[in-house]
């Protein structure tokens, strides 16, 4: 019996212990051979030279070699374990502040050992702390050792095991044919992939951080091909797509040319523009895929509008989907105030709704009762269907995670029939970036404003000077302005974050006695939301006090005067979109940025933007420069990081040479395509699609 359990708990532990390893390389990424052969290192250490001890230089890692001369425990305060270790040149003082008493067993005196670590100045002469010890016997490697991105409780030794076995059972070979390499003077990918991993000690190691390394430049042109590569096979499975075709209905007084007619006002040029675009694609048999950017308040909801007309026109279902309840229940209120005069049926339906009001919405989709759904995240889940989905509309698509555009992108997919997409966004995404993540998105722009704009005045103002701000809104009021005041971002904790808000009411309340004052944040039932939303749009309400739930979309036009607290706190594409809520009426605008000294210099360089440019194409090139594109396109949400190794801006030379390739290999080279997306991308293709 006791044998038995024994002998069984010992290979349960190693199971144990595999499986916790196992873990801890799915939390690097690291699941089959090909990623571990494509997990490189972000340096090197040099073991493979013995450096004499008088010939130490502090401030530099070095190996010396030698045999021990003492070693001994020592409190001077601290207790600390210290050693001498002494070669044909000199001696060298060791010490560790944190060991083990094996450590001190090893440091027998006489005993010949190797020490690596960094040199320093001591009181005592030179030193190493907490030097990395090894048998003198063991012959020198001839390659740098490198140092791997690891995780905590993933030693480095391990990780270089796998990946050395990964190296020795993959296939290496070259993915691309010699004639394309030699065009494009690329490294082959073995010895790449090889010196990488190992470099021999005479390489240049600054041109390997730095990742200027011919071997580097391979890599970063295979993944840069990589995901050309994909986005043009998503690209080419779309037009194999089927969807309705639904052309512009030459019939006069079709839904499109009514509401054109109902709109207060003309649609700008550019409105009319992008509208063309759309109205071609939506005629097309292949589904559409297409980026509306437009700045803030340069009206895209009225195009969206248009789109859905066409559509509904040629008798097929349309949903857009709208990140906040607020905004998702103002395009409700729109766009059935321009649509259900002319006959148009509109469905509601968001997370909070009553489960019945929701029943009866998913329903109406299901049943084909109505042609438009308006909505939040809601759309998306499972149970909602539609009986014969023609368009759906993401509005500020950037704030949706991928898994969530994706979703509503698959609603209403049956079989080969597949809806056509819009996205709407504000967040203009500079050239080079549209072109590598984007390939399949076809993109329209809005690029002017409607009319009779006047432009927002910005300023910048102390925080010590708040009074002055809050008499000059008291003013502003008298005369029939409205005013938003957004209280802080407070990253750690919503709840305090609310509690700001509310608290900032209550003070409000009481120094402003004269005014109306209303207060809308996220924790709000909708109902309640949506009655203080009217009752500032109707002018029922002078000062709204906020959160950021009004940061996108909101569109009060008679609302004037912005106020945002502690702006040193948002980032810059924030800031524009809350700016971005007025100057959308006749009155002159004003928004303040209240900021609290000390700034920080990224801080500091925010509010400059804001202050010296509103054109939010501007705006979004300083906050890629500040941000870097995973940030800026929230890929991060994704969990997945889109270029590990290229940098977009730095390598777009490479990034162009790539897509002439992928452009190539798909036409000539079917196999390469095949062999490099399997080395590459393992399946993960899809996150490139959204
Ligand atoms: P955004 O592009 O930020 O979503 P909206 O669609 O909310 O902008 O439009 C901003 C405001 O401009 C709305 O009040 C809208 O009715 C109005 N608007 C849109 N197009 C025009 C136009 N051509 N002329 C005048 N006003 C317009
Ligand atoms: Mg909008």
């Amino acid at each position: 019996m006791v044998p038995s359990t024994v002998a069984s708990r010992k290979p349960r532990a190693a199971e144990a212990g595999a499986i916790a390893i196992e873990r801890k390389f799915h939390a690097l990424g690291l699941r089959e051979q090909q990623d571990f052969v494509l997990h490189l290192p972000l340096r090197y250490e040099d073991e493979t030279r013995i450096t004499p001890i008088a010939r130490l230089r502090p401030g530099f890692p070095a190996q010396v070699e030698g045999d021990i001369l003492r070693s001994e425990i020592q409190y001077r305060p601290r207790r600390q374990l210290t050693a001498v270790i002494v070669d044909d040149t000199g001696e060298l003082q060791l010490r560790w502040l944190n060991f083990y008493g094996s450590q001190h067993k090893q440091l027998t005196a006489g005993r010949r050992l190797r020490a690596r670590g960094e040199v320093r100045g001591g009181l005592w002469g030179l030193e190493m702390v907490h030097p990395r010890m090894s048998n003198a016997d063991a012959p020198l490697p001839l390659a740098l050792t490198p140092v791997y991105p690891s995780t905590e409780g993933l030693p480095q030794p391990t990780l270089r095991k796998a990946i050395d076995t990964a190296l020795r059972q993959t296939d290496l070979s070259d993915t691309l044919p010699e004639s394309l390499r030699e065009r494009y003077d690329l490294a082959a990918f073995e010895p790449s992939i090889r010196l990488l991993h190992a470099p021999p000690p005479g390489v240049a190691e600054a041109d390997l951080i730095e990742r200027a390394h011919p071997a580097w430049r391979r890599i970063k042109f295979d993944e840069l091909l990589a995901q050309q590569l994909s986005l043009a096979a998503a690209r080419a499975g779309r037009r194999s797509k089927r969807a309705k075709p639904m052309p512009l209905s030459a019939q006069a007084g079709n839904l499109m040319q009514r509401l054109c007619q109902a709109l207060p006002f003309d649609l700008t040029r550019a409105q009319q523009h992008v509208c063309g675009e759309i109205a071609e694609d939506l005629g097309r048999t292949y589904p559409m895929h297409r980026l509306l950017q437009g700045d803030v308040g340069s009206g895209k909801t009225v195009v969206a509008a248009m789109a859905a007309a066409q559509v509904i026109d040629n008798g097929a279902q349309v949903a857009l989907m709208a990140p906040t309840e607020i905004l998702a229940e103002q395009h409700y209120r729109k766009l059935s105030a321009w649509l259900v005069p002319l006959g148009v049926r509109i469905a509601w339906l968001s997370g909070s709704l009553p489960a019945k009001v929701r029943r009866e919405a998913t329903t109406a989709a299901a049943e084909g009762t109505v042609q438009l759904v308006v909505g939040t995240q809601a759309l998306v889940q499972d149970h909602v269907a539609f009986h014969n989905l023609g368009l759906s509309i993401v509005d500020e698509q950037h704030r949706f995670g991928v898994g969530q555009r994706l979703a509503l992108s698959r609603k209403g997919e049956e079989g080969r029939l597949a809806p056509h997409q819009l996205h709407m966004s504000a967040t203009p995404i500079p050239r080079t970036l549209a072109m590598t993540f984007f390939a399949d998105l076809d993109v329209s722009v809005i690029d002017e404003l409607p009319p009779g704009r006047t432009p927002v005045r910005t300023k910048l103002v102390a925080d010590a000077r708040r009074d002055e701000v809050l008499m000059h809104i008291a003013q502003a009021a008298r005369q029939g302005q409205q005013a938003y005041w957004v209280c802080p971002l407070v990253e750690e904790s919503e709840a305090l974050q609310l509690q700001t808000a509310v608290d900032t009411y209550e003070a409000m309340r009481t120094d402003l006695p004269d005014l109306r004052i209303g207060l809308v944040h996220g924790r709000l039932a909708q109902a309640e939301k949506a009655e203080v939303m009217r009752a500032f749009r109707e002018g029922e309400i002078d000062l709204l006090v906020a959160t950021t739930v009004i940061e996108v979309g909101v569109d009060v036009p008679n609302a004037s005067l912005m106020v945002i607290e502690h702006a040193e706190r948002f980032g810059l594409a924030q800031l524009h979109q809350l700016r971005g809520r007025v100057g959308r009426g006749m009155t002159e605008s004003v928004c303040v940025l209240l900021y609290q000294h000390p700034l920080s210099q990224v801080a500091r360089e925010r509010l400059r933007a804001m202050f010296e440019t509103s054109d939010g194409f501007e705006i979004a090139r300083r906050d890629l420069a500040q941000r870097g594109p995973g940030e800026f396109l929230g890929t991060r949400q994704s969990g997945l990081a889109l270029l590990r190794f290229a940098d977009i801006e730095l390598d777009a030379a490479i990034a162009e040479q790539a897509r002439e390739v992928a452009a190539w290999l798909r036409k000539h080279d079917p196999q390469a395509v095949a062999a490099h997306l399997a080395r590459w991308m393992r399946g993960r293709e899809d996150f490139l699609r959204t």
